[in-house]
């Protein structure tokens, strides 16, 4: 099964951008993954083609609007699609490995690209859009936050990753940050790699990784155990 993703956007030439490249590159070359783009303001209304409105009540900035954004959607996404529809936006609940890899299992997604103030709350009751937010900071639009989004799934596809192991320990995947990682020289600018890890004990060796993830883990990210945050 493909993975089929379309993307919704004012600027449709952001993609594939960076996941032409690479492991994601070669998804898309050979068609485990398929990202298109329609360009919202084919769906706008009038000779000048808005696609945006001044937010009701006043205030800074502009609001893509409901009309526009809901025959993008209607058009992208019918009512017989499988897939999720998404909405990049900060207010989202927070893109996680475990989601996905949820989407990963998935047909793909509709994504649509917030820019300006966001867009018109009506479309997103309206169309069962799914807000999801790539982190707690402000992105001028939602297209490289779909870009991460994408890149992270398309990663897990099946056969995308040469080792398909890799992907097991990483961090997030085993609810702990990943252990530290060595490679030859066996010394560099008088540093050295830890002994346990040229012994040859396979054992030894899964220790010493889970006691370092666990290590790491909890100076870095206790929340990530359960325990709270340093202030
Ligand atoms: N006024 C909004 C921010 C709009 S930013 C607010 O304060 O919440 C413009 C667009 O960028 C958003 O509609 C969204 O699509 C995208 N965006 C910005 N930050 C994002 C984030 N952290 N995660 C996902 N999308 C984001």
């Amino acid at each position: 099964m493909t993975f089929r993703a379309t993307v919704l956007t004012l600027y449709p030439e952001m993609f594939p951008g960076p996941l032409g490249v690479s492991l994601a590159g070669r998804a898309l070359e050979r068609g485990d993954a398929l990202v298109e783009t329609l360009q919202i303001r084919d769906f706008s209304v009038g000779r000048n083609r808005m696609v945006d409105d001044t937010p009701s009540g006043g205030g800074a900035g502009m609001v893509l609007r409901a009309d526009v954004l809901a025959r993008a959607v209607d058009h992208a996404s019918p009512d017989d699609d499988a897939r999720p529809r998404l909405l990049m936006s900060p207010r989202g609940r927070p893109l996680t490995q475990a989601f996905v890899r949820q989407l990963a299992d998935g047909p793909g997604a509709t994504i649509v690209c917030g820019r300006f103030e966001g867009v018109d709350e009506r479309v997103i009751g309206g169309r069962g859009l799914i807000e999801v937010s790539i982190g707690d900071y402000i992105l001028s639009g939602g297209e490289m936050a779909a870009l991460v989004l994408l890149d992270a799934v398309i990663r897990l596809l099946p056969g995308v990753m040469g080792n398909a192991q890799s992907g097991e320990t990483e961090s997030f995947e085993t609810g702990l940050l990943e252990h530290p990682h060595y490679t030859r020289p066996a010394e560099w600018e008088g540093r050295t790699i830890p002994p346990v890890l040229t012994s040859g004990d396979h054992g030894a060796v899964a220790r010493w990784r889970k006691a370092e993830a666990e290590r790491i883990t909890r100076e870095r990210r206790p929340d990530l155990l359960g325990l709270a945050l340093k202030p």
